[in-house]
């Protein structure tokens, strides 16, 4: 049996840790879609075509070291506004949607595109200020050479080309339960989506 958790949101908003967390209660399996268009965002770097890159994309380039650089995040950004770059790479993750025994994606547009059936759906969100400093601990912690202010123009950079680009920009899906993360501890914002998908499988 299949059961979609779709989770969108902006960057840095808690995310990947409630996916993660979703995955490892339910026993779904979990996808990053992220690292998808840093991967590609990473193969344009390398000086290739990102179109060509999101088509000929394998699971060892999700391993590459380098996909948490601020320079990749831009970068993946600006290849996730190309129509065919996203369409390269939509039947890989629909898949995963539904594979047996289920799963969680986090992205930007799977509530909206990929996964319109989700039979879950949550918009993650918090404030500028507070998506800013926890990104920038996590990537101080993990020893990228970052300030502040330099991670903060970074998200904000991003959430505008996500938000503005025509296609599958980033916007919660009409049916999507929006769960604002700005003055929730982590342990907090995971309990209320695991109560929503409780809410909801049965398996
Ligand atoms: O989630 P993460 O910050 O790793 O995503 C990097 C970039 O990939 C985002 O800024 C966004 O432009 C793009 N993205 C997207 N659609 C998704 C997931 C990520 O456009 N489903």
């Amino acid at each position: 049996m299949s059961f979609c958790v779709a989770l969108d949101g902006p960057a840095a908003a808690g995310k990947g840790t409630i996916g993660r967390e979703l995955a490892r209660r339910f026993g779904f399996a979990h996808l990053d879609t992220g690292l998808l268009y840093r991967a590609v965002g990473a193969r344009m770097l390398d000086g290739m075509d990102p179109v060509e890159a999101a088509r000929a994309l394998r699971r060892d380039d999700l391993d590459r070291d380098d996909l948490r650089s601020a320079a990749v995040a831009q970068a993946a950004s600006k290849v996730a506004a190309i129509a065919d770059v996203r369409a390269a790479l939509v039947d890989f993750q629909r898949a995963f949607a539904r594979r047996a025994g289920g799963a969680v994606l986090d992205g930007r547009d799977i509530g909206t595109v990929i996964c319109p059936d989700a039979e879950v759906k949550l918009f993650v969100t918090a404030t500028d200020a507070v998506r800013a400093e926890r990104r920038y601990l996590e990537l101080a912690a993990a020893g990228h050479d970052v300030t502040r202010r330099s991670v903060m123009e970074d998200l904000r950079q991003r959430d505008r080309r996500d938000s503005e680009r025509s296609t599958a920009p980033l916007k919660p899906a009409g049916d999507a339960v929006v769960l604002d993360t700005s003055d929730l501890s982590i342990e907090a914002a995971v309990a209320r989506a695991v109560d929503l998908v409780m809410q909801r499988y049965t398996g």
